[in-house]
């Protein structure tokens, strides 16, 4: 794969989650306007706003540290191992950091 298809790549996912986080804000906005004030549901939506919300900085930020990587020279390299990531990996997930084998040991990690 070439880098500028993976940048443009990465740069519409970027813009994507720019503009589900844009939404999110607004819809966080209005929950805490007059018009909910009453409504006993409006806890649980804003909690589920706010998850959302921090789904997609969470992927934000991992994009933006790809496209950084990219310009360093470090794209497709495991953070843990230095060996280089799958090609199929890569293609599915751009914006990871980590070969197959050390996602894996990162997602048993707990989450704190
Ligand atoms: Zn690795």
């Amino acid at each position: 794969m070439k880098i500028e298809f993976i940048e443009s790549r990465l740069h519409e996912i970027e813009q994507r989650l720019l503009a589900e986080m844009g939404r999110a804000e607004i819809e966080a906005r209005e929950l805490g306007g007059p018009e909910y004030q009453n409504r006993s549901d409006t806890s649980e939506t804003k909690e589920a706003v706010f998850d959302q919300t921090t789904a997609a900085w969470k992927q934000y930020t991992l994009v933006r540290e790809a496209i950084a990587r990219l310009h360093n020279g470090t794209y497709g390299i495991c953070a843990d191992c230095g060996r280089p990531i799958e090609p199929r990996r890569l293609e599915s997930v751009p914006w990871t950091a980590y070969c197959l084998h050390h996602q894996e040991q990162h997602d048993r990690e707990p989450v704190l």
